[in-house]
This record gives C-alpha cells, sequence and structure tokens, in this order.
C-alpha cells in the first residue's frame, strides 16, 4: 500500500492536480493532506472541493484557521494578510465550517500527521532544526509523524539523539522514530518552484520524496489577474 502525504497546497490547482496525476501514475491508493489548502495563491475554492471531495485525512493549518475566522490578521506579515482577506471573500459559509472543523492532529494508519509540530500545536511553531524536531519528539508516540508548515522538505530521525538526514527517501528502522516535513504542493520555499510531497509505502517502509513540474505560468497568471499581491507569482518561480 502507498499513501501519498501533501501539503501546504495554497491555492495553487495546477501544482496540486499535478501532484495527483504522479501520485497515482506511482501506485498511491490512499492520500492524507497535511494542511493550509487555502492562502496565498488564487484558487481556495477549487483546491478546496477537490481534497473535500476525496475525503482523504485533512489536518487544518494556520491559514486554514485563518481564512475561515473572522478575527484581524493585523499582526501578520501584510502580504500573508492581503491573500487571506482575498481568501475569505472566496470562501461560502459551508466552505469555511468545512476549514473550521478540520482536526490540528490526528493517526492514520501507524503514524501521526499535524500541520506544525505535536507540542502545543496551536502556536503553530516552525520547526527549523534538529533541537525544534527534539521537542516534538516528546511527544511523538508513533514511530513516524508528518508535518508541514515551513515549506521545506526534512527529515529528522531520533535514535539515541536527534539527526537531520537529507529529505530524499529513508527506510524505516525498527528503534528509531522520524518526524518528516513533506514540504510544500503549492508554495516551495527550499529553493526549487517543483511541488513536492511524499509517498510512504508500508510494505517496504520506504518513505520517497517526489518533485513535480507543473504549469506555473497559469498559476502566475491567475494571482495577478486575481489582483494579490504581484510578489506571490515571483516567488512560486524562485522556490522562496
Ligand atoms: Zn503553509
Amino acid at each position: 500500500m502507498r499513501i501519498a502525504l501533501f501539503g501546504d497546497i495554497h491555492a495553487n490547482l495546477e501544482a496540486l492536480e499535478a501532484v495527483l496525476d504522479d501520485a497515482s501514475r506511482q501506485g498511491v491508493t490512499d492520500f492524507v493532506c497535511m494542511g493550509d489548502v487555502v492562502g496565498y495563491n488564487a484558487d481556495p475554492v477549487a483546491c478546496l472541493e477537490k481534497i473535500r471531495a476525496m475525503g482523504c485525512p485533512t489536518i487544518k493549518g494556520n491559514h486554514d484557521e485563518d481564512a475561515s475566522g473572522d478575527h484581524s490578521l493585523d499582526s501578520m506579515n501584510p502580504v500573508a494578510a492581503a491573500a487571506l482577506e482575498w481568501t475569505r471573500n472566496q470562501l461560502d459559509d459551508d466552505q469555511r465550517q468545512w476549514l473550521r472543523r478540520l482536526r490540528m492532529v490526528r493517526q492514520v494508519s501507524d503514524f501521526t500527521v499535524v500541520h506544525s509540530t505535536l507540542d502545543q500545536p496551536a502556536n503553530w511553531n516552525y520547526v527549523t532544526n534538529r533541537f525544534d524536531a527534539g521537542a516534538n519528539f516528546s511527544y511523538q508516540f508513533t514511530q513516524l509523524c508528518f508535518h508541514g508548515h515551513t515549506h521545506v522538505p526534512r527529515i529528522y530521525v531520533k535514535s539515541d539523539k536527534v539527526q537531520e538526514v537529507p529529505a530524499e527517501s529513508i527506510t524505516l528502522e525498527a528503534g528509531s522514530k522520524y518526524f518528516i516535513n513533506v514540504g510544500s504542493v503549492g508554495q516551495p520555499r527550499d529553493g526549487d518552484w517543483r511541488a513536492c510531497y511524499a509517498i510512504y509505502d508500508l510494505e517496504r517502509q520506504l518513505i520517497v520524496f517526489r518533485r513535480i513540474e507543473y504549469d506555473i505560468a497559469t498559476t502566475q497568471q491567475k494571482i495577478l489577474a486575481a489582483g494579490l499581491p504581484p510578489m506571490l507569482a515571483e516567488r512560486l518561480a524562485e522556490g522562496r
């Protein structure tokens, strides 16, 4: 059985469709979404409806929370806040309620999923090094946990100590724990513009990262046509 772990779609429909097509070519039968379905890019409704129709386990991200609430966004970075205000106006009540009802943490099969980190998931802390990952491991009761939020693919392994290993592929070993950031479908920030997700092969206990090209020009045109901040289109090409 192969499960696709994907998240931080951020309303990028072209990237989402490219990832789902690749996953079916790779023999994936099940999907788990790490959250941040909406925010930043120009297709929040289409992405939300596609994921809702898939019926896959989906975790709440901070942009899902902000887009479905009516609280002030003044403390946010102005570009993200402008995109969230725009997104709030695209969603109907039913779509907002679907986002609001997403859970922060879930166990699926033999692993856990969370958007940010298992220590205080509602605080949306960023895990950017092995010390942050160490705080997560104290709350991780399955061997394997997937997350997102930083938009940078990462593999942290805890055996006698916590280490980071290259985010390419990894075979799980008994006695170690794994906290894996699956990167971002719709707004990667590791310098590679291609959509990122991971496939977990349960029989082989193997996790492989995938990078997928998509029609970025169309995504950029939609961002500009929607009147969203132009830097949101520029950053996609830079993978930042
Ligand atoms: Zn995000």
